[in-house]
């Protein structure tokens, strides 16, 4: 665990951060909540949307296979979690058009009673619509009389054990084949349902529920098997891998090792034996990292399979690897058999990461035109900063321009492949050194796509900084913790105010690199792109806005706001010859939790907003009910609560890892309750109940059993008196 240590430098923003907070829990909290989305405690009823007891079974007609998935030219369905197998989440439909655009309103509307974080994508065949939602429910609903025809509920909060993955309940996708859907859930689970009736047929663990675990991604089905990962890179000593499954059965096919294990146990492949002389030291005992938790591409046209892997566990090389390495196949594209899973090749983005610079985002595919000739090409912009086009024939990098401020490193050698670093920047002496982009990168999951007709790729972008220093991590000793976020390399500072604004949607020209136009936008966490043959470009944000461009140009062409931050994606389709456009709305992913005054500027507060599906075309007239205006939460008064200093003091270090959905500093950002304006801290028992007792455990508040008396007691202060300095402001 880090030593407590001064930094130099903060802005008054992380001085706010960390007001009544020691160092060594903010940074936990910080660092967590890199990873962490939001548990819960709230208060919503859950019951579920009933299914219409009159509706017919769903009709299967359209055949879910590796043709339909890579059909680039039908419109009609959304099959895929990025449409198609080239994940260009780019529509042939051109009814909505640039003209047209104006006369798009709300068709209609689903309410989702529980739900919290949506940021799924859902998937549309023959007239359905699929969709995950809060704790892995999934969800079929008949476009055309807008009844539900089932519910699917894996029943998380069962499954996970206490830990409840400290955070991520949310996830981004499913995956349809043939007549299944599957669904991985947060504590570990592939399941296979029958896609018309909802009923579960087989469940099968990629990891046991006690791993520090955790899965967020969509599985992705190609040839028949169904590909899964996993997060968890900073939750424990976790060695990452990705497993192939058979669609039918749920029998493994196969596995991939992102990280070679310990010399001495064999290696599982020529290609783990080639990693490992890329490590040094005793790196099997912090596992590696490595996780693939998001980009997996399948290619039909070279019958390749890539894999985006993540960053490096600990973050801080010098503990995982102190002799240095390139350490193989962290921060890479990795091409595989997808038969087999044997490795092909791979290109690292990031060698010998320290930063937390993942490959974890999406992987797009298309034809190039570049020189002379017609690239196979595939795209990825990862979190360090650099927008990479590849010759996924061989691997080799034709195309690496910074689309972000980047200091870690001047360039990228394309003859080489290698970026060239900057002196000072892996915080060699300790640091503080400032960095960017930061650990959440110049791009995150959200998701980018691709317009072959524009040839421009829309690129939801990030702009901030952070520092970076190791003082007190001693590499001789230092040890993995569980759920603890400690990632041996501390930031705080966000570096607010030092770029002109913090996020932006980008359209980027991937035979250059060259950012054709960027829109500024309010706000940092804005959600993932959708682009059309009608030459559009749409974007939900963070303030609730969902916004068309013009493809070309980036002119902003229609906006509707919907009442509550977006961070899922939207797509569309078509029934009866009419082009719709759908989109969860629902403020989350691992930025609503982090919280603070990151996102809580945003007024999302927890359990004040209906989360929907909502439905657009041209003809719509619906009107949304009406949300309550967005407002930061306003701590209240509990009488007869005395704070007591050095108890709070001691909460503080107690409040640790709460703080990954809470907020630091017990400032919600909206994917858990403000403990601040909760009623519940101001009684000893009640307080037991919940956070000792695990009476919220359903919703996904986890069960702290190890918690004494006294550190309950502590925590009461620590909150209250975050609640009264608030209220002193
Ligand atoms: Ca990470």
């Amino acid at each position: 665990m880090m030593n407590a240590t001064e930094p130099n430098g903060l802005s008054e923003n992380a001085k706010a951060l960390m007001l009544g907070i020691s160092p060594r829990i903010l940074l936990a909290a910080v660092a967590a909540s890199f990873l962490l989305g939001g548990c819960s405690d709230q208060a919503v009823e859950t019951a579920a949307v009933a299914p219409a007891a009159s509706v017919p079974p769903v009709e299967k007609s359209s055949i879910i296979d590796d043709a339909s998935m890579a059909d680039e030219t039908a419109g009609e369905n959304w099959l895929a979690f990025g449409r198609t197998y080239s994940e260009q989440r780019f529509s042939p439909l051109d009814q909505i058009d640039r003209d047209s655009v104006t006369e798009l309103g709300v068709d209609w509307y689903l309410d989702i009673p529980n739900a919290r974080g949506l940021v799924g994508t859902p998937l549309v065949v023959d007239g359905v619509i699929y969709f995950n939602e809060s704790m892995n429910r999934v969800h079929a609903v008949d476009l055309r009389t807008r009844k539900q025809l089932w519910m699917y509920d894996p029943r998380v909060a069962e499954e996970t054990g206490t830990d409840l993955r400290a955070g991520w309940e949310h996830n981004r996708g499913i995956g349809l084949w043939k007549d299944k859907l599957y669904v991985a859930t947060w504590d570990g689970r592939l399941i296979a349902v029958d896609r018309a009736t909802g009923e579960e047929l087989w469940s099968v663990r990629p990891f046991p529920a006690e791993e520090p675990m955790y899965i967020t991604g969509a599985p992705k089905i190609f040839k028949g098997k169904v590909l899964v990962g996993n997060g968890g890179t900073e939750n424990g000593p976790n060695r990452g891998y990705v497993t192939a499954y058979d669609a039918e059965t749920g029998e493994q096919a196969w596995r991939f090792w992102i990280v070679p294990g310990n010399p001495a146990d064999g290696f599982e492949n020529d290609a783990m034996r080639m990693a490992a002389e890329t490590w040094t030291g005793e790196w099997w005992k912090f596992g590696g990292g490595g996780n693939a938790w998001h980009g997996f591409t399948y290619d039909p046209e070279l019958d390749t399979l890539y894999v985006g892997t993540g960053n490096g566990a600990p973050w801080n090389r010098k503990v995982r690897s102190p002799e240095g390495g390139d350490n193989l196949f962290l921060c890479s594209i990795v091409a595989l058999d997808p038969d087999t899973g044997e490795y092909k090749w791979h290109y690292q983005t990031t060698p010998g990461e320290t930063w937390d610079y993942n490959s974890n985002m999406d992987i797009v595919l298309a034809d190039l035109e570049m020189g002379d000739r017609t690239v196979k090409a595939l795209m990825h912009a990862p979190k360090n900063g650099f927008f990479y086009t590849i010759d996924r024939e061989t691997g080799k990098v034709l195309v690496a321009e910074p689309f972000s401020k980047v200091t870690w490193a001047s360039h990228v050698d394309l003859e080489t492949g290698r970026p060239v670093e900057m002196p000072g920047q892996r915080y060699e002496d300790g640091g503080p050194v400032r960095v960017a982009p930061s650990p959440w990168g110049a791009h995150s999951w959200h998701a980018m796509s691709y317009n072959p007709v524009t040839g421009l790729a829309y690129v939801p972008a990030l702009h901030f900084s952070i520092e970076f220093f190791d003082h007190g991590v001693d590499p001789a000793t230092w040890e993995s913790s569980r759920f603890e976020g400690d990632t041996t390399a501390v930031s705080l500072d966000l570096g607010e105010g030092e770029a002109p604004y913090m996020g932006s949607l980008q359209a980027i020209d991937p035979t250059t690199g060259s950012i054709e136009w960027e829109v500024p936008l309010a706000g940092k966490w804005n959600a993932g792109t959708l682009t059309t043959a009608g030459g559009l470009v749409f974007q939900g944000r963070a303030d609730g806005d969902f916004v068309a461009y013009d493809a070309k140009t980036g002119e902003e062409l229609w906006r509707k706001n919907l009442g509550l931050g977006i961070s899922a994606p939207p797509i569309t389709f078509e029934v009866d010859g009419v082009q719709y456009i759908s989109l969860l709305v629902g403020w989350g992913g691992g930025a609503a939790g982090i919280a603070g005054n990151l996102e809580v500027e945003h007024g999302w507060a927890y359990g004040r907003h209906t989360r929907r599906l909502v439905t657009f075309s041209l003809e719509g007239e619906t009107v949304l009910p009406p949300q309550s205006p967005p407002e930061a939460v306003r701590p209240i008064v509990i009488e007869h609560f005395d704070v007591d200093a050095d108890l709070a003091v001691q909460g503080a270090d107690e409040y640790g890892r709460c703080g990954s959905c809470h907020g630091p500093g017990a400032k919600s950002g909206g994917m858990a309750p403000d403990l601040r304006a909760s009623a519940v801290v101001g009684s000893a028992e009640a307080f037991a109940a919940v956070v000792r007792d695990g009476a919220k455990m359903a919703n996904g508040m986890p069960r702290y059993a190890h918690l004494t008396n006294n550190q309950l007691t502590a925590l009461q202060h620590y909150l209250r008196e975050q609640a009264e300095l608030a209220l002193a402001e």
